[in-house]
Parts: structure tokens; C-alpha cells; sequence
């Protein structure tokens, strides 16, 4: 045996001890249930699974941050609750569709698809997208679907997956039920999209399934048990069942963690180095390092960082509060049957699930509020909901534009009375579970193998609602802040408008540590140094870019002879104070001999005209053009809603003038550029 070999064995052995690990905690996990489960299939074939749990309607989702689940779960509840349909709501990733087409009749199925970077499907619905794009001309001719897509209008392709799986599922026969429906993220209005598309829907089919709507009626799809103790199978905030202390199986004897690490598993990460960015105190930018040595997490430049965040001690405490809510309560949750799946960690404690597991900040939809009428402590209250959840424009003025959270509107239309009336099941069935943020890596691969480096803008304003006080937070990026102030020893008592438990469940993550995992992009250098670079990307957009000039600082470092490209990065800040990095850019220009250059616009100068990176773009066209010809490879990163169109815009005209061709032309070739990875977008 030689070494390679070994090699293989080796990794063949570690293969089959992740797999049987992996397994052991499943079993861990199912062992905890009771016989609730109507079915405990483990099949992948939808059109059984639905047979075996005597189910009537078919909603899927196919979902990469939580966006088209959430939907999709709300859309399969309320069909439940109006009609008396039974619902079986699953996830895209986990059936198989071979015989799709062998419904009943009278079973109608409802898709909720996201799309993801360049028109893509998630990660999770690669397989269905091989199925419905390979289906044969009328092989799901019995198939009645309705759909809704979940998008970005300021993407090229917007809801480019939605409108693929609409082509293909036409293509084979099926019959689209209803309107195709597309949420726009980019315009905001994603709820009011869904909501009008619902509406039509469920007109639509009340009439071809002859449904009686009745009055909606929550109907928990779990069993609520409380429990007396906390033993070490309770979680109390751990965020995932793999860190409970009962499972020995998350670290190894030398007490290093255990992956594969990723959405279902996150690697517990020491938080080694943070520092503050701006100069000026009104905003706050901070640079974040995790230590991941010894997870055997690998990461490439251009990579994304999950954050596992926690909700704050003052939206925990106002939360519990409206609804009167005991946090030291234990309870666990069984599904009424094997189609619904638990949404986060169980048996635990209401503390544990409101700080850890639900998004209780953030803005809400009109839906929640026509859920909740059921639940109004008084005729009045039940009034003004109605009000509310049926008319667009109140709402907006009312609630949307006031920035409320859940806990602040129903604290306002109550006038501080809490909501006893709303039921524990109600809650953590309806609100949504905690999501991970990302954020693009800015660091280097190639020079920082054991470190994952991000850079956040701390999302933390004043209302802009003359009647309400206080600050509008983000939940991730106040607490990074937190931990930075924390760390170097500054006071956040006064200064910050929000606080965390950094500690983290059971000391889990005392210390300064975070749940993380790394998310795959397709965002990538070209292979080639000697092909030339150009960089767009203002404010935190300028994260990647870090990460890709300090791969070529790197390459060069370990490289002799070799001519690199050149590298051009245009950059934008308001002025001097948010320059980020802004040490460290002279730097990287002398280390990489000429190859580099960066082009910076302010838009906030005193007296000074604003400039933006696509002013700059254009003052630069000649350069610009030269370097697209010679086959540079573009990158824009950052703000989705303006930057990146009118980056876009910028390039067109460049090519329109340069070329001397038409502007649709142009656009065209943008185009086959971004088919060709030639023109790549990191925007969020
Ligand atoms: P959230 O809690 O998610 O809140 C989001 C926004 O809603 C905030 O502006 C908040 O103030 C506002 N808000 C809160 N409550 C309400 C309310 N009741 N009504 C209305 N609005 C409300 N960001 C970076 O800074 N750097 C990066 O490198 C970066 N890379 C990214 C890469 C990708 C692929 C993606 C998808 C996103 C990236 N982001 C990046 C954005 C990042 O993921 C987060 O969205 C951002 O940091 C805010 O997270 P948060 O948890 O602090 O705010």
C-alpha cells in the first residue's frame, strides 16, 4: 500500500466515522420521540409520504436563507385552518418526484421557490431542478400546481428560478392553477406581492376544489408537552441538538468539535480579534476574526460566513413581557405527524426559544396580524386588526413605516396590555426560526488558512417616526458590536441601544465565541493571474476584495517570475472617517509592484459634488474598455438595489461608446459575460 493509498483509506475511514456519527445523534434525535408520528416512513417518494399521513394538499418550498419556507409554511397553515385541507408541507431537498404524477385527481400542489445568484435554484433543489428540466413532453399532464417565486428585481434574472420551474413544469404537461406569483425583494414588497398572489389563489381554489372557507382557526401541528426539570437533554438555547450536554458525540476525546459543519451543525468559533473601522462615532463598522483552527473547515476566497446570532436581552424581555410569558417554562414540542419537522432544537425552555430560536425583531407582515385576530384580548383590538390585516395602505402608514416589531405593534394597539390570550403553540409555529446572516469573507484563503475574517456595518439608527422612540437594530450586527466593545474592554452600557447574554447557552460560548459555518460561492479570482481584475465593490461591498488582494499578496509572496494581471478596484465611501482598511491598501499596492490599483469615490464630501464607483467607472472608460477586451474578469459586490444597476448601467454605456454599437448590444454582451463567469455579482 503506498502512501496515496493511505490516504484514501484514511479518508474512506473518517468518511464512514462521520456518516455513523451523524447517524448515532439521528437516532439520538428520534429516540427522543414518542409514538405521536401517524407515519414514520423514512421515504423519499413524495406521493407516499402523502398517502401514508392521509394527506389531501402538497406545499413545497425550496428555500436558501428561510425566505420561501417561511412563506410556504404560513400559505400551508392558513389553506389548513380556512379550508380543512390536510396540508403536508415539506421541503423541496427532501422527496423525490419520479411519480409525481400520480397525485390523486383532487391534490393540488403549491411550489414556493427561491432563487439564488445567477437565476439559480438553492442548493437544496438541484435534484428537482434535474427532474422538472428533464421531464418529457406530457409526462405530468395530471399535475396541477400553482406558484410563487421569491426574487430580486434588481438582479438580471430576476426570480430566474421560479420562472424556470414554470417553463419546465409547462413544458411536461402540468397545468399551472391560478397566477404565477413573484415576490420582489428589491422593491420591498415581497409580503404585499405574496399577499395579492395568496388572495387570487385561494380564489381560485376554492372554485375548481369546491373548498368552504370558514373562519381561520389555528390548529396546532404539535403536541405542546409541558416538563417539569431541566436534565441535560433540554436545550436551553444550544443551536443545535449537537451541543446538548446528554451528546457525547460532538466532541471528540481531545474536545475538539466534530463537523461537517453547516446549516444544520455550526462550528462553535472563537472569536479571536475584533476592531472598530469608521472614524467618526455616528456609524459603526466592525472587522470580525474566527478562529477555526481544528474544525477542519475549509474555506475559499470569496466564500460566505454564516453568523449564528441570538436575539437581545431588551427584545427578549419585551417579548416575554407581551405576551406573558414565563422564559423558565420547559416545554417540548411532537408533531402531530412525520411530514413536520420540529423547528429547532427540543425539549427546551420559552427563554431559550424566544432569545435563541425565533426572529422576534424585524419587520412584520399584514398576515400575522389577520392570524391574530382569533387571539385579540378585546372587541376593540379585534377591530382595529382587522382594520389592519385587510387594508395595505394602514398598515404601511400604521405599523411598516413606524419600523415596529412583532412585541412593539402589539404593545401599541393594546396600549401596553400583554396578550395573554395568544398561545405558546401559536408562536413558535407562526414566527419564524432565527436565521443565520451571511457575510462575504475578507479574507484570504491563501494567507489565512485557520482565520475567517468579515467586516459588518452595524445596522443601529434612530427611529425616523417622529412618535417612536428608540432605535431601529439589526440582530446580528448590534451583536458583533457587543462583542467588539466587550473584548477590548470598552463599556456598552450607555453606548449601545441594545444587549446580548454573550456567554451564550450554558457558557457555550463564553469567552467570545459564535456559531458559524461557511457557505460555497461561486465567487472566484480568475486561475489565471495574468488575466486582468476589475474590482467593484463601496462600503462593506469592499469585504471580498480584501480577501482577493490579499490572495495575490499571498501568491506573489510564494511565486517568483510570475506577471500579474492588473488589479483594479474602485471603491466608495462617504468620506475619509468609513474609508475601510484604508492603512492597509498603500500596502498592498508596494507589495504588488504596480499590478494593483485603487480608485476611491466619496459622496459626502464638504462642498464637493457627490461621486459614486460608477462616476468613477466612467471617468476611467478608456482603461476600463481595454481591460474587458484584454479579458478581464468583473466583479461588483455590495448594494444590490443601486450600486449594482448602476454599475451595470455604467458598463453598457462604456461598451456602447467604446464599441460604438447599440445600447441593447451592449447589455447583451454584459450579458454573455455573467454566462461566462466573466461578470460576476456578489450583492446583497
Ligand atoms: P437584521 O436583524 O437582519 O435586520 C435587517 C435590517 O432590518 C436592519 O437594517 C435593521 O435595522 C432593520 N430592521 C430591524 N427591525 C426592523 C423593523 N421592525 N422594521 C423594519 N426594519 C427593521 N453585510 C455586511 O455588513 N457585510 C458583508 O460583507 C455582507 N455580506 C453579505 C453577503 C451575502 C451573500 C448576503 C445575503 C448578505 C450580506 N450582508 C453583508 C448583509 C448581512 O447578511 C445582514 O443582512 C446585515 O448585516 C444585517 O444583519 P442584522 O442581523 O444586523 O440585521
Amino acid at each position: 500500500m503506498d502512501n496515496t493509498d493511505l490516504g484514501v483509506l484514511c479518508a474512506l475511514i473518517l468518511a464512514i466515522a462521520i456518516y455513523l456519527k451523524r447517524e448515532q445523534i439521528k437516532e439520538f434525535i428520534s429516540s427522543n420521540d414518542d409514538d405521536i408520528m401517524a407515519s414514520n416512513s423514512d421515504s423519499r417518494d413524495v406521493v407516499q409520504v402523502l398517502r401514508e399521513n392521509n394527506k389531501n394538499y402538497l406545499v413545497l418550498f425550496a428555500s436558501q436563507t428561510g425566505t420561501a419556507e417561511d412563506y410556504a409554511k404560513k400559505f400551508a397553515k392558513e389553506l389548513a385552518s380556512k379550508f380543512s385541507l390536510k396540508v403536508m408541507c415539506g421541503d423541496i431537498e427532501q422527496y423525490d418526484f419520479e411519480n409525481i404524477n400520480e397525485l390523486p385527481d383532487n391534490v393540488f400542489v403549491t411550489l414556493f421557490i427561491s432563487t439564488y445568484g445567477e437565476g439559480d435554484f438553492p442548493d437544496g433543489a438541484v435534484q428537482f431542478e434535474d427532474f422538472i428540466s428533464n421531464a418529457s413532453e406530457g409526462s405530468l399532464d395530471t399535475l396541477k400546481f400553482s406558484l410563487f417565486g421569491l426574487g430580486n428585481s434588481t438582479y438580471e434574472f430576476y426570480n430566474g428560478a421560479a420562472r424556470k420551474a414554470l417553463d419546465y413544469l409547462k413544458a411536461a404537461g402540468a397545468t399551472l392553477v391560478g397566477d404565477f406569483g413573484q415576490g420582489d425583494d428589491g422593491a420591498g414588497t415581497t409580503d404585499e406581492d405574496y399577499m395579492t398572489w395568496k388572495g387570487n389563489t385561494f380564489e381560485t381554489l376554492k372554485d375548481k376544489l369546491h373548498l368552504d372557507e370558514h373562519e381561520q382557526k389555528f390548529e396546532p401541528s404539535f403536541v405542546l408537552k409541558k416538563l417539569e426539570s431541566i436534565d441535560d437533554n433540554v436545550a436551553v438555547g444550544e443551536p443545535s441538538l449537537h451541543y446538548l450536554p446528554c451528546n457525547k458525540l460532538t466532541y471528540n476525546s481531545e474536545k475538539v468539535q466534530v463537523g461537517p459543519f453547516d446549516l444544520s451543525q455550526p462550528f462553535i468559533a472563537p472569536v479571536v480579534k475584533t476592531y472598530e473601522l469608521f472614524k467618526n462615532t455616528d456609524r459603526n463598522c466592525i472587522h470580525t476574526e474566527f478562529d477555526v483552527s481544528g474544525s477542519n473547515i475549509k474555506y475559499s476566497t470569496g466564500d460566505h460566513l454564516a453568523v449564528w446570532p441570538s436575539n437581545a436581552t431588551e427584545k427578549v424581555d419585551q417579548f416575554l413581557k407581551v405576551f406573558n410569558l414565563d422564559p423558565g417554562m420547559i416545554f417540548d414540542l411532537k408533531p402531530l405527524d412525520s411530514t413536520i419537522k420540529v423547528p429547532f432544537p427540543t425539549p427546551t425552555t420559552v427563554g431559550a426559544a424566544v432569545r435563541q430560536y425565533l426572529e422576534i425583531s424585524g419587520p412584520i407582515s399584514r398576515q400575522i396580524f389577520g392570524q391574530l385576530v382569533q387571539f385579540a384580548p378585546n372587541q376593540d383590538i379585534k377591530q382595529k386588526l382587522i382594520d389592519l390585516s385587510t387594508d395595505r395602505d394602514q398598515f404601511a402608514i400604521e405599523i411598516t413605516a413606524k419600523y415596529f416589531d412583532l412585541a412593539d405593534a402589539l404593545l401599541r394597539l393594546s396600549e401596553g396590555k400583554p396578550w395573554s390570550t395568544v398561545p405558546l403553540e401559536f408562536l413558535v409555529e407562526t414566527i419564524p426560526h432565527l436565521q443565520p446572516r451571511y457575510y462575504s469573507i475578507s479574507s484570504s484563503s491563501l494567507s489565512e488558512k485557520q482565520t475567517i475574517h468579515i467586516t459588518s456595518v452595524v445596522e443601529n439608527f434612530p427611529n425616523p417616526s417622529s412618535d417612536v422612540e428608540g432605535n431601529v437594530t439589526g440582530v446580528t450586527t448590534n451583536l458583533l458590536r457587543n462583542i467588539q466593545l466587550a473584548q477590548n474592554k470598552q463599556e456598552t452600557k450607555d453606548s449601545m441601544p441594545v444587549h446580548y447574554n454573550l456567554n451564550g447557552p450554558r457558557d457555550l460560548l463564553a469567552g467570545f465565541k459564535l456559531p458559524v459555518h461557511v457557505r460555497r460561492s461561486t465567487f472566484r479570482l480568475p486561475s489565471n493571474p495574468a488575466t486582468p481584475v476589475i474590482m467593484v465593490g463601496p462600503g462593506t461591498g469592499v469585504a471580498p476584495f480584501r480577501g482577493f488582494v490579499r490572495e495575490r499578496v499571498k501568491f506573489l509572496e510564494k511565486q517568483e517570475n510570475i506577471k500579474l494581471g492588473k488589479h483594479i478596484l474602485f471603491y466608495g465611501s462617504r468620506n475619509q472617517d468609513d474609508f475601510l482598511y484604508q492603512d492597509e491598501w498603500p500596502e498592498y499596492s508596494k507589495k504588488l509592484d504596480g499590478a494593483f490599483e485603487m480608485i476611491v469615490a466619496h459622496s459626502r464630501l464638504p462642498n464637493a459634488k457627490k461621486v459614486y464607483v460608477q462616476d468613477k467607472l466612467l471617468e476611467r472608460e478608456d482603461e476600463v474598455f481595454d481591460m474587458i477586451n484584454n479579458g478581464a474578469f468583473i466583479y461588483i459586490c455590495g448594494d444590490a438595489k443601486g450600486m449594482a444597476q448602476g454599475v451595470h448601467t455604467s458598463l453598457v454605456d462604456i461598451l456602447t461608446r467604446k464599441k460604438a454599437i447599440a445600447k441593447e448590444d451592449a447589455a447583451e454582451i454584459i450579458k454573455m459575460l455573467k454566462t461566462t463567469g466573466r461578470y460576476q455579482e456578489d450583492v446583497w
